[in-house]
């Protein structure tokens, strides 16, 4: 069971204090529109240039997690895994207080969600699974599919979600059960193949002598054409791979989750593991922190 809403922009709670904990790519986006949309915001990082250029936005720059979530009517984790959003949470124990929302939006996989929901109950918050779909652009458009299972119908994190998405996809009642999680690894699965696809297919072109832009003509506008394929495909074509979108060891972070879930479940996945070992051989190759579209560079010793 499954359902979705529009986002109101605007129309919701305003006024909450919102702290983000991490704020990468996708996390400084999410601050600025949360900024933007009226709340207090503050932020804490590990590296703390990145959150630093926040503060022009109105944003409290936090000196440690615990700094970060004092006074916090919502949480957001947006770190690189599981067990960063665990340690990094871990950090913050001096400045939580019960009934606190917790938006737990790291791509941390079924597994990891488990543990960090049974951290949230210890501390009597409230927890929400609540990953995204969407990348850097639409992060910064305030534009992100929100996929989240937890309470629908509590305000706060419906305000958050507000600010930072333009659409929810609520997946269940109980993000212990990881059905958000759950979606976002089937929905990630897709993008991956995808992108690793492309880059297979540009890499044999140029094999074999083929100009790509007669691939993209050859398949324009049929069952073929895959608006995602031409975006990556664009990326590598034109050398514009940094800074990245979707990190390339992120992408190899989420091909190991999906490659873990599926094996879990005794699923055999030949495409996701072989797309895996591109993005660590592009990792090797030293591609590591430009876009996932560089695992085209897998297909070369070099
Ligand atoms: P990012 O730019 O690499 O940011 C990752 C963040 O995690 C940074 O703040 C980083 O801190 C922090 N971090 C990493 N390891 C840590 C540790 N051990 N302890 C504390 N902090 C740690 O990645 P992103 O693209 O924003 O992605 C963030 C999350 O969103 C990931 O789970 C990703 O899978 C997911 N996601 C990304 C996209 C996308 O298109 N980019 C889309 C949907 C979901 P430092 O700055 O100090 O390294």
């Amino acid at each position: 069971m499954w359902w979705l809403s529009d986002t109101t922009k605007g129309a919701s709670m305003s006024e909450l204090t919102v702290s983000v904990l991490g704020t990468g790519i996708m996390g400084a986006a999410m601050a600025r529109n949360l900024a933007r949309a009226g709340h207090a915001v503050r932020v804490w990082n590990r590296s703390k240039d990145k959150a630093r250029p926040l503060a022009e936005h109105g944003a409290h720059v936090a000196g440690s997690p615990a700094e970060a979530v004092e006074g916090a009517d919502v949480i957001i984790t947006m770190l690189h895994d599981g067990p960063a959003a665990l340690d990094v949470m871990r950090r913050a124990v001096p400045g939580l207080r019960p009934g606190a929302r917790w938006v737990q939006s790291t791509t941390a996989g079924v597994e990891a969600n488990r543990a960090l929901s049974e951290f949230a109950a210890a501390h009597e918050l409230v927890f929400f699974d609540a990953p995204v779909l969407g990348t850097k652009e639409p992060a910064e458009a305030g534009k992100l599919t929100v996929l989240a299972a937890g309470p629908s119908d509590d305000a706060a994190a419906n305000a958050v979600f507000d600010a930072v998405g333009a659409r929810i996809v609520w997946t269940g009642e109980d993000a212990s059960a990881g059905s958000a999680s759950s979606l976002k690894l089937v929905a990630n699965s897709w993008v991956l193949l995808l992108t690793n696809g492309i880059g297979e297919v540009l890499a044999l072109a140029k094999g074999l002598g083929v100009d790509p832009r007669q691939f993209f003509e050859l398949i324009e506008g049929g069952p073929l054409d895959a608006g995602y394929a031409e975006l990556k495909g664009s990326m590598v074509l034109n050398d514009r791979l940094s800074p990245a979108s979707f990190g390339l060891d992120t992408a190899a972070k989420d091909a190991r989750l999906i490659v873990e879930a599926a094996e879990r479940h005794e699923v055999r996945l030949d495409l996701a593991k072989a797309g895996a070992e591109r993005f660590r051989r592009a990792s090797e190759l030293g591609h590591g922190e430009e876009d996932m579209a560089a695992s085209y560079y897998a297909s070369f010793d070099q």
